[in-house]
């Protein structure tokens, strides 16, 4: 008897020289894709490019823009200088004959698109099937349309899809099985369905919520698939929609209606580390059905997006990194399907002849007739490989999408990327040549000679900086990563939380000054803004005399403060930082309850603290050390730092642990003394920040705890003659009464005091013409309604060029319909209540203006009754003087300017008094340029939301009436807190001096250690 292996590799032969008895090139087109290809795969700069240039070409109107955007994508191609020479010529042609080479060049890339795309709608794609039924290929059709926005998109896709199946079942009714044999297993017509494409609103963290949305639109599907006796598969999509996709597959099927239905399908992704453990709770789940069910293997289409989304999260990588340990995965997944060919019917998605001569191999040992289980390929690729695979007597179907160009880009771009990836197997054979020992041989050998020296690929799980040229010295600083929610433990980690939170209700802090706890007459309460009746706990509230004692230790610790060695004042953060991290989930629940935070706010808001504190620790270790300035002989200069005193931090409640623990954290850790005061709405999160600092060991009277009214207390010390600093984040107005404040010398007072300040904004995203709306439309949603609008970031003006404006609008409008609205206990809920009454009314004061002066295009309705909760508006027909495109709105409320051109948006962006952040959604690189180079803001975000700046990533804080120009998380950020000082010593004697001086040397501390 012959080993598994070399069966394999007989099979493997076999059905090389099928193919090679039939020549084709690797793709079933040539011409203009063969070319894109070559020489995508020469430069990997250029590829990125073109492969740009495609997604964006079916969106753009005329001849002249696909000529501009050509121009812009590359005039400046730097690849191999014939690719150059190439591209240029096109170029320059295409600047000649814009009417000519337009419709050329989309055409050209309609013919490509079309090469994977079977068909634009029912009637197309008929003629692509009766084709392959000729050649004993069968079929499942797949609906493009992939990324929808809102539910009427969905409900859109839910009826071509009920379209497509009545279609398909009537023009092949008397269709027949292909091999005659086991026919009742393989349904002729099979459909795959995407679940993201049924359910604009699936989150992660809610498989639940989602299973109740997607079921009730799935069902009248299946019921009539049932009926026309098709097959019903679930595509497998990006890893966070994994556990949904598979409890709904398996909730639904359960059901009595369809518990006996044989003819449905999921997919199982090798490249998953987990997709072992999910296919042995599904085929047990199978077993306990007590009915068939099919599982299509393949490797998985999302690789490059889940190394990449996982690395920016910091996330441990879901996916294998090294090519053959998907290879053999999907081996091991083989088996464990044949083996239980029972009760699973099995699909093999795969291009790849050893995948696929290992899975024939191993059902020939194990019995399993060739009729039993299939091989599915998608449309336009290896068709050689398929047709060897009918000539050996093997089930083969086709994946075939169907839809038109635009939706189906992401598609397209996915197989391009997936055609010239350098670890693809269509690649090494058809286009390297490699030699058939080495497409057969056993992944397992391969992995086991990579580890004995061959090194792996470097780890994508780690959240770094990588550069291309040159390493930045922060490059390897890593962020606390954010919570995966997607996962179930995460999941119920925090629903525990919440539910021990609650009994935390009500809970008294006292104030805390020299180490000591203070309670005094007042009690201030704080309230879920969900649920005003509902305490979340009482707070001591100080007075003018507890602020002056609380100036006074601060003033008092700040010789032995600033005396305490760098090294330990970063110990200390980084020691906060591991208390934080540790009562994470506390903490976020914490905020659920305060301020109304939804979870993956709450959780961003705790890394984001952490952050903080790990970072200063960095950057003052970069600086605590005296450094030369420069190097002459004879003379030693060195320039140090010294705190400047006792600092003032003066915090909002919306980002109520970071901003307080970020302004805190760099007061301390640059050697200053602090009062912090938390805003009165979130005042128990800034207990439990005093209480971190004291567990961390913060010494007596360092950092003070004073919650107070800000015009008493607040008032009081800005005006102090002991306060040195202040560092304050809030709004305009009480801004700029401390900024000229703090600008008055007392009698007494040692130092000029320093101001941090930074307010609000009234931030502008512009959509330009050519802009990827299934992008810009989520983002712009989530930037303008994530928290209820109430970060100083948030989007209130999206500025929107004519020439798109409609589809903008109908688009924007159907989104912001299907957002859920209502209390953020529940994990799926994205728009929650506002902070507190005030806020409520005021912000109900500017619904009333923005009626008034614009056309009310959108409001939310089913808002709960009890709780602060504002509808989402959106205002359209507004104009920039109108009061809501100007004034602060701080509340889900977002205006709609309509212009001509770029230059109308550009003006109407910057002409506002504040410049924080802003945000521009195009696909044209000179547009792209254009605005880095002229929008007014702080922080200027291209092709993404405005909002979620990460600490040492995006530093963060504006100008004009935004704030004065310093950056929160940012390299330089600690310079504000601190007073450069440099000490010069001649250390020549008789002209003699040391030969070399050091670039760093020991702290100036006395008395020394
Ligand atoms: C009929 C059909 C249906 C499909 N349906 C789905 C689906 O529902 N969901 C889905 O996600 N995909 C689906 N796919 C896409 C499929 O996952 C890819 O086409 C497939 O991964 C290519 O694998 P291969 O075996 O043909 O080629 P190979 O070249 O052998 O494998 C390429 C694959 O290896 C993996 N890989 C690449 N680099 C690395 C690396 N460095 N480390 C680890 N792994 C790596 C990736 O998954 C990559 O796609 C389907 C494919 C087919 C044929």
């Amino acid at each position: 008897m012959r080993s598994l292996q070399s069966e394999i590799e007989q099979r493997g032969r076999q059905i090389f020289e099928l193919v090679d008895n039939h020549p084709e090139s690797l793709f079933s087109k040539a011409g203009f894709y063969q070319r894109l290809m070559a020489l995508s795969m020469r430069d990997e700069r250029l590829k990125l490019q073109l492969f740009r240039f495609v997604d964006v070409l079916p969106s753009l109107g005329s001849s002249g823009e696909i000529v501009e955007h050509l121009q812009e994508y590359f005039a400046d191609a730097n690849g191999s200088q014939k690719v150059s020479e190439l591209l240029r010529a096109g170029v320059r042609l295409a600047r000649i004959v814009p009417w000519i080479s337009g419709p050329v060049l989309r055409w050209n890339v309609s013919e490509m698109a079309r090469q994977f795309i079977a068909g634009r709608n029912p009637n197309d794609v008929m003629r692509t099937l009766r084709k392959r039924r000729a050649q004993k290929i069968g079929f499942t059709v797949d609906l493009l349309g992939e990324a929808v926005v809102s539910e009427t998109e969905t409900d859109e896709y839910a009826a071509r899809y009920l379209d497509l199946l009545e279609s398909l079942a009537h023009e092949t009714k008397d269709w027949t099985d292909p091999l005659g044999k086991n026919s009742e297993l393989f349904p002729v017509v099979n459909l795959s369905v995407k679940i993201s494409a049924l359910y604009s609103q699936i989150n992660p963290a809610d498989p639940a919520d989602a299973i109740a949305h997607l079921a009730p639109k799935l069902r009248p599907l299946l019921r009539r698939a049932r009926e026309l006796g098709a097959f019903i598969n679930f595509d497998m999509e990006s890893y966070a929609h994994k556990n949904t996709t598979l409890e709904l597959f398996k909730t639904i099927f359960a059901e009595e209606e369809f518990r006996d239905w044989p003819h449905a399908g999921i997919v199982t992704q090798a490249y998953l580390r987990d997709s072992e453990a999910d296919l042995r709770n599904l085929i047990e789940w199978g077993r306990a059905r007590g009915t068939r069910f099919a599982v299509r293997l393949v490797k998985g289409a999302y690789w490059d997006y889940e190394t990449s989304k996982s690395r920016q999260n910091g996330w441990d990588c879901p996916v294998y990194l090294q090519k053959p340990a998907s290879d053999a995965n999907f081996e091991t997944l083989t088996r464990l399907l044949l083996e239980n060919e029972s009760i699973v019917t099995s699909a093999f998605g795969s291009h790849n002849v050893r995948s696929i001569a290992h899975a024939q191999a191993f059902a020939e040992e194990l019995g399993i007739d060739r009729s039993r289980f299939e091989f599915q390929l998608l449309y336009g690729m290896a068709g050689p490989i398929k047709r060897a695979l009918v000539e050996m007597g093997y089930r083969v179907r086709e994946y075939c999408p169907v839809g038109e160009l635009l939706p189906g880009m992401s598609y397209l771009v996915r197989r391009l990327l997936e055609n010239t990836s350098n670890e693809g197997f269509l690649r090494a054979k058809f286009s390297e040549n490699v030699s058939v020992e080495d497409l057969l041989r056993d992944p397992c050998e391969i992995l086991r000679r990579n580890r004995n020296g061959v090194p792996p690929p470097s780890n994508a799980t780690k959240n770094m900086t990588t550069t291309t040229s040159g390493t930045h010295p922060d490059a390897s600083y890593e962020n606390a990563p954010l919570t995966n929610f997607a996962l179930p433990e995460n999941q119920e980690k925090m629903r525990a939380a919440l539910r021990e939170q609650r009994k935390q209700f009500g809970c008294k802090v006292p104030l805390t000054i020299n180490g000591e706890k203070i309670w005094t007459d007042n009690m201030f309460s704080s309230v879920n803004p969900s649920e005003p009746d509902q305490i979340v706990g009482y707070a001591a509230e100080a007075g003018i005399p507890e602020a002056e004692r609380a100036v006074a230790v601060a003033r008092a610790a700040f010789e032995k403060w600033r005396r305490t060695s760098f090294e330990q004042r970063c110990q200390l953060l980084e020691r906060v930082a591991e208390i934080l991290d540790r009562r994470r989930f506390e903490l976020c629940a914490l905020e659920v309850f305060e301020v109304g935070k939804p979870w993956a706010q709450a959780d961003g808001d705790i890394a984001e603290a952490i952050d903080f504190c790990t970072f200063y620790a960095r950057q003052m270790r970069r600086m605590g050390r005296p450094r030369l300035t420069q190097n002459v002989p004879g003379e030693e200069s060195y320039q140090h730092y010294w705190p400047r005193g006792v600092a003032l931090v003066i915090a909002p409640w919306n980002f109520p642990m970071a901003i307080l623990c970020g302004m805190v954290s760099a007061a301390l850790v640059t050697g200053n003394t602090v009062i912090m005061k938390p805003s009165e709405q979130s005042v128990i999160i800034g207990a439990m920040l005093m209480e971190i600092y004291e567990e961390a060991g913060v010494p007596p009277g360092v950092l003070n705890f004073l919650n107070g009214k800000g015009s008493v207390i607040g008032a009081h010390m800005v005006d102090h003659k002991d306060v040195d600093l202040i560092a304050f984040t809030g709004s305009r107005e009480v801004g700029l009464w401390i900024w000229e404040t703090a600008g008055k010398t007392r009698e007494g007072q040692r130092e000029l005091k320093r101001v941090i300040c930074e307010m609000g904004g009234k931030n502008a995203m512009i959509v330009d013409s050519d802009a990827d709306l299934d992008e810009a439309i989520v983002d712009s949603i989530y930037s303008a309604f994530g928290f209820q609008g109430q970060k100083c970031s948030a989007l209130s003006r999206l500025i929107v060029l004519e020439e798109n404006y409609n589809r903008v609008i109908e688009r924007l409008l159907g989104a912001a319909g299907s957002v859920r609205v209502g209390n953020p206990e529940e994990p799926s809920v994205v728009v929650g209540p506002v902070i507190d009454e005030a806020a409520y009314r005021r912000i109900l004061d500017y619904l009333e203006i923005g009626k008034s002066e614009a056309t009310l295009a959108y409001q939310a309705k089913d808002v709960p009754q009890h709780g602060y909760f504002i509808p989402p508006t959106i205002f359209t027909g507004v104009t920039p003087d109108m009061r809501i495109a100007r004034e602060e709105i701080f509340g889900p409320v977002l205006s709609v300017i309509k212009v001509r051109d770029l230059d109308e948006a550009i003006d109407v962006a910057n002409g506002t008094d504040y410049a924080l952040t802003g945000g521009f959604f195009s696909r044209s690189p000179a547009n792209i340029e254009r605005i880095k180079a002229q929008l007014e803001a702080g922080n200027v975000y291209i092709n993404r939301p405005c909002t979620g700046a990460i600490v040492g990533r995006h530093p963060f804080g504006g100008f004009k009436m935004s704030g004065g120009g310093t950056k929160a998380g940012g390299e330089d950020y600690l310079l504000n807190f601190l007073i450069p000082r440099v000490v010069t010593e001649n250390v020549a004697r008789h002209g003699m001096a040391p030969e070399k001086t050091p670039e760093y040397r020991d702290e100036f501390l006395w008395p020394k250690k």
